[in-house]
């Protein structure tokens, strides 16, 4: 069974969710405590028929955060994983 965390948009980098979510986390919405849907791989994010990031399945302005996997894609993951 999944740990569950409120989601901390303050603490939490895309770094430290891939992380979380391979110790096998849950992590929740801090507004209304739903399991946001994470994709943070194409192939994840095609499974869930979803782009590419994090968001609250009630309403996305809870959370939205999006991941480009475009030719930035290593860049993009430089800058986060500093
Ligand atoms: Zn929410």
């Amino acid at each position: 069974m999944a740990t569950k965390m409120i989601f901390n948009p303050e603490n939490h980098n895309f770094k430290k969710i891939k992380e979380l979510q391979a110790n096998g986390y849950e992590l929740l919405c801090p507004k209304c405590k739903a399991t946001l849907v994470i994709a943070l791989t194409l192939d994840e994010a095609k499974e869930k028929g979803v782009h590419p990031g994090m968001y609250c399945p009630t309403n996305p302005q809870h959370v939205h955060m999006t991941v480009s996997l475009a030719s930035t894609k290593q860049s993009l993951w430089e800058k986060l994983e500093k």
